[in-house]
């Protein structure tokens, strides 16, 4: 029997996936290059944004063409659109075969029609997804408790669930002995790691027992979430040569009346600390935010203030999207989408303009200087790529081995991304 597997969303959707087809090779199946040759087609859904789902959909309609030719061809459906009753799903999608909340694998195992396998639990400490590469996605806590309003993942994904340290530093062992260099330690909260396993480590001790992997170069991390990054764990992340300067910190809004309304936890003032705290101990640190526009009830007034918290703070990246209601969460339920499209567009095109700038700057800002990189692979124009300790992404002029640690003199920035020349001859294939 072959699979196919589709994938959109996030980090932990495509880290998901990939333990699935961990788990239907274990059961002996193969991947197939595409759904035509399958025999069964999973579509890894996201519900965080109404693109995600629409693209989701389409595929699904591409799928039930291939089940009407061949109705043997059976299709599930997994991730965030599938909520705790799958009936409306079942009514709008009727030939999908199966529908699975995130990770909720058996049912999806289920149409392989091979013997069924205890794959060990929630987390199936001994099914490990392949790597692909020099860098993996390694998920070490599961699920939100956060509730923050415009948001599915706590109905979808669950409450917060760590993987014990031992199970993790084995994945990275299986993952280091087959070539990988770099991990991605993976949390909707990433800091929120530990605080439900015995004894409360916390994700510096995390940290500190993956550094002791000789074969392991690099550790990153992400989701931040600043009321979680405590003192200790910057500490760790400042102290530990491994694990690089580079935080994924969602903001959201630079106001305090539009951030109370999310129900983020924080205002403004305490968001500003956290940063001012994390480039007090790495003033090298890369940070990149996430901001919404267009949340209920935001008026201009409240968008200034988001623009002028990106001009204060200069982050390295702003990921920016329009606020689209999502069923089932708290501003759908509540709160009127009252900013018109048109307005939500030209915010989006406001914040693209401040970020594309203060980017370009900071990246000009590292013209020839020498940054140490991971050569991760080839781009589409077979340029080699990597990136900086602080996340920044370099393409290299000539031929690199991947896996190699290069140190690369940059010699031109954009906005986007760095190029320049590897110093060092080892790192050349
Ligand atoms: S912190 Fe908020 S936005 Fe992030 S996953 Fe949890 S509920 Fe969603």
């Amino acid at each position: 029997m072959r699979y196919f597997l589709w994938t959109v969303g996030c980090q932990m959707n495509v880290a998901d996936s990939k333990k699935l087809a961990a788990g239907f090779e274990r059961l002996g199946l193969e991947r197939a290059p595409d759904a035509a040759s399958a025999d069964v087609a999973v579509v890894n859904t996201c519900s965080v944004r109404q693109h995600a789902e629409d693209r989701a959909a389409s595929m699904l309609g591409r799928l039930r063409l291939l089940k009407e030719a061949r109705p043997a061809f059976k299709i599930a459906v997994m991730g965030c659109m599938v909520g705790p009753r799958a009936e409306a799903l079942e009514r709008r999608f009727p030939f999908v075969d199966a529908f699975a909340r995130p990770q909720q694998f058996a049912p999806v195992l289920a149409l392989a029609e091979e013997p069924a396998e205890d794959l060990g639990g929630e987390f199936w400490p001994s099914t490990f997804a392949a790597p692909d590469g020099p860098t993996a996605f390694v998920p070490v806590v599961h699920g939100c408790d956060k509730f923050c309003t415009y948001c599915i993942v706590p109905y979808r994904r669950g409450r917060e669930r760590s993987r014990p340290i031992n199970e993790i530093a084995r994945e990275v062992a299986w993952l280091t002995a087959r070539g990988v260099r770099e991990v991605t330690l993976l949390g909707q909260t990433v800091e929120a790691y530990g605080h439900d396993l015995d004894g409360q480590p916390d994700l510096g001790d995390l940290m500190r027992a993956l550094s002791a992997d000789e074969r392991l170069a690099r550790i990153r991390f992400l989701t931040s979430y600043p009321k979680d990054m405590t003192a200790r764990i910057l500490a760790a992340v400042a102290g530990l040569p491994k694990v690089m300067e580079c935080f994924s910190l969602p903001v959201q809004a630079g106001s305090d009346a539009v951030l109370a309304s999310m129900r983020r936890g924080y205002a403004k003032a305490g968001y500003v600390a956290k940063v001012a705290e994390v480039r007090a101990l790495m003033p090298d640190a890369g940070i990149t935010t996430d901001i919404i526009v267009g949340y209920p009830g935001e008026t201009e007034a409240d968008f200034a203030e988001t623009l002028a918290l990106l001009e204060e703070l200069r982050f390295d990246k702003v990921h920016v999207a329009a606020y689209s209601p999502r069923p089932g969460t708290i501003a759908h339920r509540t709160m009127a989408d009252d900013v018109p499209a048109e307005v939500k567009a030209e915010r989006l095109q406001r914040v693209q303009a401040v970020e594309e700038r203060i980017s370009r700057e900071r990246n000009a800002a590292c013209l020839g200087t020498v940054q140490t990189i991971l050569v991760e692979g080839v781009n589409a124009k077979g340029q080699p790529y990597g990136r900086t300790r602080a996340g920044r992404l370099v393409h290299l002029d000539a031929p690199a081995r991947a896996g190699a640690l290069a140190d690369v003199r940059i010699e031109h920035a954009g906005p986007f991304a760095l190029r320049g020349t590897a110093l060092d001859a080892l790192a050349l294939v």
